[in-house]
């Protein structure tokens, strides 16, 4: 735990650091308004924000309000979402924007109960929301504050490999008491993680806290355990993202117009899917909600199956 008594110059640091080198995302404009906020959020999910920057941008002016995404139909949706990848969060942003037009009269709820109970939206979702659009002073909890917290206060290059009780209870006494300075601070441990102490190379000469850090004091020791890299090329993640690019393209395609395109843009590298990774990738699609089979009651996933997007 940290000592008590260096909260407040940690608290005033580090909202001094984001007050200067935070990043200028539209997001975080003052006129952005809660529905910016909570689309930035949905797309901020394992996706970078130099990705999410341009389709964000073109989101918010084909669709500024909820009510404008929930009129539209969900292909246009996904067509959208572009190659952010998890395209699924497209269909749980359109169903909490569908949502709030009907339990919410359009407006984006103000408070973390009600955001937690739309589609999509989970703890750290609803409390970052509720701290960056309303000014609520909640605990925000993602990877790069994890990553903050191990470092600076409990001496570890990284944090747990999952959200523990310990972290979050230290996230909480962490907080400021002030509400004002707890979003602030929230919104700042969360930019130093990724701008300054970021996983592979933190850059600790440039770092508001140095001085504080335990993990700098402890001489950085290694981390308690091995992360492991996010393979890629050749997983059914790939394929179910080459897959939805050209229904994205073409709308429709049969099984076999998918293997082809796929396998001539080059995209997939030296890897040929087997026949049983492409229907996998295909039923899951479909049971996803992604795409559909034409006729609905095409079950085989062959090469003759069309398979469109939704709506
Ligand atoms: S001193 Fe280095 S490791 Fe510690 S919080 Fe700052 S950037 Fe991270």
């Amino acid at each position: 735990m940290p000592e008590l008594g260096s909260l407040p110059t940690l608290h005033r640091r580090i909202t001094d650091w984001f007050h200067h080198e935070a990043r200028d995302l539209p997001w975080r404009d003052p006129d952005c308004g809660p529905w910016g906020v909570m689309v930035s959020e949905f797309m901020l999910q394992q996706t970078p924000v130099v990705r999410v920057l341009p389709v964000w941008t073109e989101w918010m002016r084909r669709w500024p309000t909820p009510a404008d995404l929930a009129a539209e139909p969900t292909s246009e949706v996904i067509r959208a979402w572009g190659r952010l990848g998890y395209p699924r969060r497209a269909l749980r942003l359109q169903a909490a924007a569908q949502r709030i037009v009907e339990q919410h009269g359009g407006d984006v709820p103000d408070t973390e109960a009600e955001l937690l109970a739309l589609p999509g939206v989970g703890a750290y979702t609803a409390a970052a929301i509720a701290c960056f659009a309303f000014e609520i002073p909640t605990v925000v909890v993602d990877t790069n504050i994890r990553r903050v917290h191990a470092r600076l206060v409990s001496g570890r290059a990284l944090p747990e490999k999952s959200l523990t009780r310990a972290e979050s209870a230290l996230a909480q006494t962490l907080l400021p008491e002030d509400p004002g300075t707890a979003c602030a601070w929230n919104a700042g441990v969360m930019e130093l993680g990724a701008l300054v102490c970021t996983a592979r190379s933190p850059r600790c000469g440039e770092c508001p806290v140095a001085e504080l850090c335990a993990w700098r004091t402890a001489g950085m020791p290694e981390p308690h355990y091995q992360p492991r890299g996010q393979s890629w090329a050749g997983t059914d993640r790939q394929l179910r993202g080459e897959i939805m690019a050209v229904l994205r393209e073409n709308g429709s395609a049969t099984g076999s117009e998918l293997q082809s395109v796929v396998a001539s843009s080059g995209r997939l590298g030296e890897h040929t899917p087997e026949p049983d990774q492409w229907r996998r990738c295909l039923s899951s699609l479909v049971a996803d909600q992604l795409a559909e089979r034409r006729p609905a009651d095409a079950d085989d996933d062959g090469p003759e199956t069309t398979y469109s997007l939704p709506g």
